[in-house]
């Protein structure tokens, strides 16, 4: 083996959604980042090697009071894997991680690449990663100001000494009606799942000896099965073992349910109408629900998830209901899964940094909450969110040279960093002091009652219960419209942002499952502004400084050459579809300065 040293800001440990969600934010705020990945694609449970769709606050597109789809990084990927990824192929999802990770200049990634321990400055503080990359024969040692552990499992945080909690709190200690009443090591177990395919002629199965046989559907009681194209997440098993020492005991029988469970639509005879379906793909590698639990400054728990708390340190929103499962998996006799609806809830800093360790964040199903309160952050749009939340996080740390727990006093600059970055934080607007939009004036070609056009100047960003939040024009009027910021002085800009309308009212994520992609909208929502052109208007003139066509992303950033300019005009020539012209929001900044 030969070693490497790395010198960086920022290492984060793990590539699933949380990891890689982390990486670029802290990236995209201009700091180095080493991310460090033990598989060969991106996506953590979402990847090809596992195949779960993502989820979150939406639930799936059954919250309807509010538009709840995440925002920022996560909402950039889905758009992106929409529009390009209509045959929703898994690895094209692989490749659009991949890309967007390498397409950052901020960013090494190692793949293939595992931590293995850390080396520490002190006791409480991680100088560096140690990681191996057994293909390249390689040892690394990553020296860095600021780690992040998303590694879902938590590896480096507890081979540095972090605390943490696994299995479940007895009912007092948080006061969880839904905790068991003595705290054990029960946990959610892991998940093999399968894809497989309608042919023209029949295919028959045979089953290898070693699987586990359900010869009438009695035995699998409450598991539904009537689709056969996207496994079954119900196929759970190792909640009792320990989810990770156990991981070779768990994966082999987790394959025994999982063939048994195919082999029952196939060779029961029970479900006749299965003669034309074959195996297309299945999982090597589980799905792993739970492990370790990092214990930060505050422990997220079922009265915070269950009343909407809003926490003066929201950096991130969940909203995905308390979803848990027996811990005996398919074993059990009762229903899979029990799930509790919750509002949307805000998730604070304190839970995303260590109560130990002074350099370390974490994201992902291993941030500071209870098992209750993780049975709704552990989906992977919650991930997503928390991970941009903590890369960002990681990033002002470095800007301003403190600690995370010292990131207290900077809490509200860390807030607008992550709005200006198009994230979401229930109770948080814009209040950026270098964005002349605020006090601008505001006028439009047309509008209609619920969508006035000064609603682009109140930093909502999406429909909040029934404001819209948005410029609506009139639909009868046809295009193009225009929308207008008229300054109180010239000014000269130099960048702008955008933000469109993308249907989060809609679910929209990369399904296996028939029913649920029936839902979705695979390509440019049709809300969303198609072509524009950007104008700088002075006295008489109008430079159009970006002229844009085929669009499809909500959040669009313009960086120009600074101008003068008395006002900024939006021109809108098409959407995707809708006869409105629809926009949440408009910033323009005249200053590099920055929240
Ligand atoms: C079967 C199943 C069904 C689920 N259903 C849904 C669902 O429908 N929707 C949803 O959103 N969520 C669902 N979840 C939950 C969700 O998948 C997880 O909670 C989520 O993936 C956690 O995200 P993460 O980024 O924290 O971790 P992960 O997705 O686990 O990613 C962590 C990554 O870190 C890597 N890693 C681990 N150790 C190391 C190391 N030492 N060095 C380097 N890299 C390392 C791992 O390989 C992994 O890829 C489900 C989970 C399972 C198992």
């Amino acid at each position: 083996m030969k070693t490497k040293r790395l010198q960086t800001d920022v290492v984060v440990v793990g590539g699933g959604m949380a990891g890689v969600c982390a990486a670029i934010a802290a990236a995209r705020c201009g700091v180095q980042v080493v991310l460090v990945h033990d598989r060969p694609v991106l996506g953590g449970n979402s990847s090809s090697e596992v195949r779960m769709h993502i989820c979150g606050a939406d639930c799936s597109g059954n919250r309807n009071n509010t538009d709840s789809r995440e925002t920022g990084i996560l909402e950039e990927l889905r758009l992106e894997d929409a529009v390009h990824n209509p045959q929703r192929s898994a690895s094209m999802w692989d490749l659009l991680l991949y890309d967007k990770v390498r397409s950052e200049a901020n960013i090494t990634l190692l793949l293939n690449t595992y931590c293995r321990g850390v080396r520490m400055l002190a006791p409480d503080r991680i100088a560096s990663v140690l990681a191996s990359c057994p293909l390249t024969e390689t040892e690394y040692i990553i020296s860095a100001k600021v780690f992040v552990d998303c590694s879902g499992d938590g590896r480096l945080g507890a081979e540095a000494g972090a605390q943490f909690r696994t299995g479940r709190e007895g009912r007092q200690e948080y006061g969880e009606s839904l905790a068991p009443p003595r705290p054990d090591e029960k946990k959610l177990g892991s998940t093999i799942l399968f894809i497989t395919r309608k042919h023209d002629h029949p295919i028959p199965f045979v089953a290898p000896r070693w699987i586990v046989r359900f010869p009438s559907c009695q035995q699998l009681p409450h598991r539904s099965h009537n689709s056969w194209e996207y496994g079954y997440w119900w196929v759970e098993y190792g909640g009792e073992m320990d989810t990770i020492a156990d991981g070779d005991r768990i994966r082999d029988q987790l394959l025994a349910f999982a063939l048994g469970v195919w082999d029952h639509i196939k060779n029961s005879g029970s479900h006749p109408q299965s003669a034309n379906w074959a195996l297309e793909w299945i999982g090597f590698l589980p799905g792993k629900r739970e492990s370790r639990r990092f214990i930060g400054e505050y422990v997220l728990n079922q009265r915070d998830v269950q009343q909407g708390e809003v926490f003066e340190d929201g950096v991130a929103y969940g909203g995905w209901p308390i979803d848990l499962h027996p811990p005996e998996g398919i074993l059990s006799k009762e229903p899979p899964a029990e799930q509790i609806d919750v509002p949307l809830y805000n998730i604070p800093l304190r839970c995303l940094y260590s109560r130990n360790i002074r350099n370390l964040f974490f994201a992902g199903r291993n941030i500071s909450a209870t098992h209750v309160a993780f049975g709704s952050t552990r989906v992977m749009g919650t991930c997503s969110v928390v991970g941009q939340a903590a890369g960002t996080a990681a990033a002002l740390c470095i800007q301003e040279r403190v600690t995370p727990a010292e990131l207290k006093q900077h809490i509200s600059l860390l807030q607008q960093m992550l709005l200006k970055a198009d994230a979401y934080i229930i109770g948080v607007t814009n209040s950026d002091p270098y964005d002349l939009a605020r006090s601008a004036e505001v006028a439009a070609s047309s509008e209609i009652p619920e969508g006035r056009v000064t609603n682009i100047l109140y930093g909502k960003r999406r429909g909040v219960d029934t404001a819209t939040n948005r410029w609506i024009s009139d639909p009868t009027k046809g295009f193009p419209q225009w929308v207008e910021l008229r300054f109180s002085r010239e000014v000269r800009l130099r960048e702008v942002h955008l933000v469109f309308d993308t249907g989060l009212h809609r679910p929209l994520t990369l399904t296996h499952s028939d029913s649920y992609h029936s839902r979705m909208i695979r390509g440019a929502q049709p809300e969303t502004i198609r072509d524009y052109d950007l104008q700088l208007v002075h006295g008489r003139d109008a430079l159009t400084i970006a002229s844009v066509r085929n669009n499809y992303q909500r959040f669009c950033r313009h960086r120009f050459p600074a101008h003068t300019a008395s006002a900024l005009r939006l021109v809108v020539h098409a959407t995707n579809g809708d006869p409105s012209a629809r926009v949440f929001e408009i910033r323009a900044y005249e200053t590099e300065q920055s929240v």
